[in-house]
């Protein structure tokens, strides 16, 4: 990555610490070997840079897919909300704006391709398959879950799978990301790496 995507994915508002960042780019430099990158969750772009960068550097793109509405735990009373980010004009949640200027300011226009909308809508029309996929959306069970329902059979034989916020034990947070990991590793992805709650895992070829 370059010094200058890095002072801005470090920057933005966001989910994602510095290594684990790191690791994502170096996973997504992986994946993109192998096909298009695509990502659920973009939230305010931060996660993209990392990612978007990846795909540059291998000449391919990044699909980043949110409604940008938040999830559950994003909502007004939860534990990640942030008030800046509700549109005054609706009272709903609009991170669109936000990622905008992200990857504007990282200079990854070319390289993040933004689809706005619902992760199952998107990927029941969709039809390009991917070397690597993050699954960061939703974090209740059933959302997760239709996360890797959807997309996870679009990974291509060598592809990578990264799932973040994966926590084994409930007193470091929600169980569905871990528990998405355990069903990719019992249906056949080996795993990989972790760094901080950031998994990363291989299709066999
Ligand atoms: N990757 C981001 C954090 C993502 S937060 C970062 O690096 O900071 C999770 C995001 O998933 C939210 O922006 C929310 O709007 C989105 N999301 C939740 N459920 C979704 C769904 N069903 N379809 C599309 N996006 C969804
Ligand atoms: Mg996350």
């Amino acid at each position: 990555m370059t010094e200058a995507e890095l002072a801005v994915a470090r920057r933005v508002k966001g989910f994602m610490p510095d290594d684990e960042g790191l690791a994502l780019h170096e996973a997504g430099l992986a994946g993109g070997e192998v096909g298009p990158l695509l990502e659920i969750g973009s939230y305010c772009g931060k996660s993209a840079v990392y990612l978007g960068s990846a795909a540059r550097a291998r000449g391919t793109v990044l699909y980043t897919i949110d409604h940008h509405r938040g999830s559950e735990e994003n909502q007004a009373g939860w534990e990640h909300h942030d008030p800046e980010v509700v549109d005054p004009a609706t009272g709903r949640m609009d991170t669109l704006p936000y990622f905008r200027r992200t990857i504007e300011a990282a200079a990854l226009e070319g390289a993040v391709v933004a689809v706005i909308g619902d992760s199952p809508t998107v990927g029941a029309h969709w039809a390009t398959p991917v070397g690597f996929l993050f699954i960061d959306g939703g974090h209740a069970e059933d959302v997760a879950m239709a996360d890797y329902d959807m997309w996870a059979r679009r990974v291509l034989p060598g592809g990578v799978l990264a799932i973040h916020d994966c926590f084994e034990d409930p007193a470091d947070g929600g169980q569905a990301p871990f528990h998405v990991w355990e069903r990719a590793v019992r249906e056949g992805f080996e795993p990989v790496a972790t760094t901080g709650s950031l998994r990363v895992l291989r299709k066999p070829r």
